[in-house]
C-alpha cells in the first residue's frame, strides 16, 4: 500500500455521504481514541464532509472543484451506495451554478482523482440496505461503480476503530493486508463466532432460549458463524459498550456482503435448515445468499461435531433436536 501522495502530514481528505443513513459518520465522530478534535487538528484535513464543515450550499459545492481536488492524491471516503437508476437523478449531493450534481457523477469525479478510495460501511462495500431487494433506485456499491481497487471496511455502521485505524495505515504508508474481497485483513481476517466469548457455551451446547438468557445464541438466529469481523474483542464506544452479542442480542451479521438480504430473518435459527439431525428444508431460507449463509453456519456446526469438539448427541439433545428413538429411550428412564 503506497502512501497517499501528499507531503503533509494530514493528508487531505474527502468524505462523500451518498445513498446513506449518516451511520459511518457518526460513528466515526464518536471515535474516542483518539477523538474527533484529534483526528481533525492532527490527523488529516477534511476538505469536504458535509456533516462536520462549516460550509453549506454553493459554497460548500464547490469544494469538490477546489485545487486540493484537481490536484489529486487526496484520500476519498464514501458512505453509502450510489444509485444509477435515471441517470443517478435520484441521489444529489449538492447545486452548482443553478445544475444538480448527483451522487454518480461526484463519485465518478472523485474517484478519479483520488489516491485511495475507501468504503466506510457495507453500503458502499457491497450494497446493503440501500441496495437490498427491490432496489428501484439500481444503487451499486462503489467497485461496481469505479474501475480501479476499493478498500472495503463495511459494517452498519461500521466501528470507527476499523475506518480510523485503516486511514491511519493508509496515512502513514503501512502496509495494508487486504483480502480477496478488498477488506483489511487484520480486521475481517476472523469470524465473529471464533472470537465471542460464548464460544464456550456454544461448544458445550448451553443455548439461549429467548433474548437475555445467558447462553450461546446459535438458536435465536445468530450469524457470527458466518460474519467476519473482530467485534467481540474491539468492542464499540472506547471498549466500554460491548457489542450485540454482549448486551444480548444475536450478531446481524452487518458486516457481511450478503447482508441485510442474505442474513434475513434476523431472529430466527437459519440452521433449521441443516442440522445434525440432518434435517434439510431450504424452502423458507429465501435468496441464494440466504442460503450460502445457511450453508455456511451448518457447515461450521457439522465441522463443530465431526472434530469432536461439540458431542453430537449432547448438542441434538440441548437443542431439542434429538431423534425420536433417542427421545424415546430418555422416556423410559
Ligand atoms: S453463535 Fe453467536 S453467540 Fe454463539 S458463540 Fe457464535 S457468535 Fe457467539
Amino acid at each position: 500500500m503506497k502512501h497517499v501522495q501528499n507531503s503533509s502530514p494530514r493528508p487531505d481528505l474527502v468524505w462523500l455521504a451518498t445513498n446513506s443513513c449518516s451511520a459511518h459518520i457518526i460513528s466515526f465522530a464518536n471515535s474516542c481514541r483518539p477523538g474527533l478534535r484529534e483526528v481533525l487538528q492532527r490527523e488529516f484535513n477534511f476538505i469536504y464532509e458535509s456533516f462536520i464543515m462549516a460550509a453549506e450550499g454553493e459554497a460548500a459545492a464547490r469544494l469538490w472543484y477546489s485545487p486540493a481536488v484537481e490536484r489529486g492524491g487526496f484520500i476519498l471516503v464514501v458512505e453509502g451506495t450510489v444509485p444509477t437508476a435515471f441517470g443517478g437523478r435520484t441521489a444529489f449531493l449538492g447545486q452548482l451554478n443553478g445544475r444538480n450534481i448527483t451522487a454518480l457523477e461526484m463519485v465518478e469525479r472523485l474517484g478519479a482523482r483520488a489516491a485511495h478510495v475507501v468504503a466506510a460501511g457495507t453500503c458502499a462495500s457491497f450494497g446493503g440496505p440501500f441496495a437490498a431487494s427491490p432496489n428501484p433506485t439500481a444503487s451499486r456499491p462503489l467497485s461496481k461503480i469505479l474501475k480501479r481497487p476499493v478498500i472495503k471496511v463495511p459494517g452498519c455502521p461500521t466501528n470507527p476503530g476499523w475506518l480510523l485505524e485503516t486511514l491511519e495505515l493508509i496515512r502513514r504508508g503501512k502496509d495494508l493486508q487486504l483480502d480477496a474481497m478488498g477488506r483489511p485483513r487484520h480486521i475481517y481476517g476472523t469470524t465473529i463466532h471464533s472470537l465471542c466469548q460464548r464460544l464456550p457455551l456454544y461448544e458445550a451446547g448451553c443455548f439461549a432460549k429467548q433474548p437475555g438468557d445467558p447462553g450461546c445464541m446459535y438458536l435465536l438466529g445468530c450469524k457470527g458463524p458466518a460474519t467476519r469481523a473482530d467485534c467481540p474483542e474491539r468492542r464499540w464506544i472506547e471498549e466500554r459498550s460491548g457489542w450485540p452479542v454482549g448486551v444480548n442480542t444475536p450478531c446481524i451479521g452487518c458486516t457481511a456482503p450478503e447482508f441485510p438480504d442474505g442474513m434475513a430473518p434476523f431472529f430466527h435459527h437459519a440452521t433449521d435448515v441443516y442440522t445434525p439431525a440432518g434435517r434439510i428444508n431450504l424452502k423458507s431460507a429465501g435468496s441464494g445468499a440466504a442460503r450460502f449463509t445457511a450453508a455456511a453456519m451448518a457447515a461450521h456446526l457439522f465441522g463443530q461435531v465431526i472434530s469432536g469438539r461439540i458431542k453430537p448427541l449432547r448438542f441434538m439433545a440441548k437443542c431439542n433436536l434429538a431423534l425420536p428413538g433417542i427421545r424415546r429411550r430418555r422416556k423410559k428412564k
